[in-house]
């Protein structure tokens, strides 16, 4: 990857433009060879979660692999998230938690996975004290160095908003659905306002928009892959990405990003499909 490949954090912090997702990897030997093919192609950056269930192996297979290709801890980036589950009381015990789980002294990023609880109706107000009180634990763990940055995931304007009025530290972060049918124009410009990164993540739409005709198109116009072209939409922006793939030849493509870009005309075609589809779940109704 070229040096014009990652972006720096509200923290000071440089973050990989491209990261490796990891959710639906599991098993040890599943997670083991996607870690090594994905250091191989260089990426330094890793998004786990608590509710992934591949944490531990995640941590394994780093601490194992990073010998092999000449890196220490310091030069990766690991991201997870907290639960729904453990929003509120639990996210002290939680974030701790993950840091062992994964086996590291520090977790690089720490993100509120999803902006309601578990268990709790999507229109219920509790989930607000619940989100400021993991807000709250996050704060202290981050002032602790356990967690070098703190973020969230899936808020809509309205819950930034709240975060943003009350917090002592602000989000380095925001993590959420982006790609050409999700543009989501309103959110992106209250992070970069605030000066909150905003990261993307299923680019690919699951996998599913890689088959958009309007993006195979442009990918056949410009001899790149449908993936390498939805992922170079979002860099070329400055928006992080997160792809994932579990095949060493898919790991490779789509970090091949930074040797092409997209003219205006093929960046107007693809932003034309924005009509506000989700492929992951929408947010916008958590209290
Ligand atoms: P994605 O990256 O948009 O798509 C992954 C799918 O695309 C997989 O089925 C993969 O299959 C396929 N794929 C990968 N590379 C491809 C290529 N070059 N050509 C064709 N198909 C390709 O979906 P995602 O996993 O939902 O999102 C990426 C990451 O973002 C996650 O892994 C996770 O780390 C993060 N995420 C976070 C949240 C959140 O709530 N914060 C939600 C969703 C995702 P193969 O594995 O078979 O290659």
């Amino acid at each position: 990857m070229s040096s014009t490949s990652s972006v720096v954090l509200n923290t000071g912090v440089s973050m990989p433009l491209v990261g490796f997702g990891t959710y639906k990897l599991c098993g040890s030997e599943e997670v083991y060879i996607a870690v090594d093919a994905a250091l191989q192609a260089g990426y330094r950056a890793f998004d786990t979660a608590a509710v992934y269930g591949n944490e531990a192996e995640l941590g394994r297979a780093l601490r194992d692999l990073l010998p092999k290709h000449g890196l220490t801890r310091e030069d990766i980036f690991i991201t997870s998230k907290l639960g729904p589950k453990d929003q509120g009381e639990g996210a002290m015990e939680a974030a701790l938690h993950s840091v062992s789980e994964l086996g590291m002294d520090y977790i690089d990023l720490y993100l509120i996975h999803w902006p309601g609880t578990q268990g709790v109706a999507v229109g219920n107000p509790c989930n607000q004290g619940n989100r400021a009180g993991s807000w709250a634990a996050l704060e202290e763990l981050h002032a602790q160095g356990k967690l070098r940055a703190i973020g969230v995931s899936n808020y809509t304007p309205a819950h930034m908003k709240t975060l943003l009025q009350s917090c002592r530290t602000p989000p380095a972060l925001l993590q959420t659905e982006f790609h050409p049918r999700l543009c989501q124009t309103e959110l992106r410009r209250a992070c970069e306002e605030q000066g909150v990164c905003f990261q993307a993540y299923s680019s690919l739409g699951k996998g599913e928009l890689v088959k958009h005709p309007v993006v195979m198109e442009v990918a056949k116009g410009c001899e790149r892959t449908p993936a390498q072209v939805l992922l170079r939409w979002a860099v070329q922006q400055g928006v992080p990405v997160l792809p994932k793939s579990s095949n060493p030849t898919r790991i490779r493509e789509n970090t091949a990003l930074f040797d092409f870009s997209l003219d205006a005309g093929a960046v107007e075609r693809l932003t034309a499909l924005d009509d506000g589809h989700n492929y992951c779940r929408d947010p916008s109704e958590v209290a």
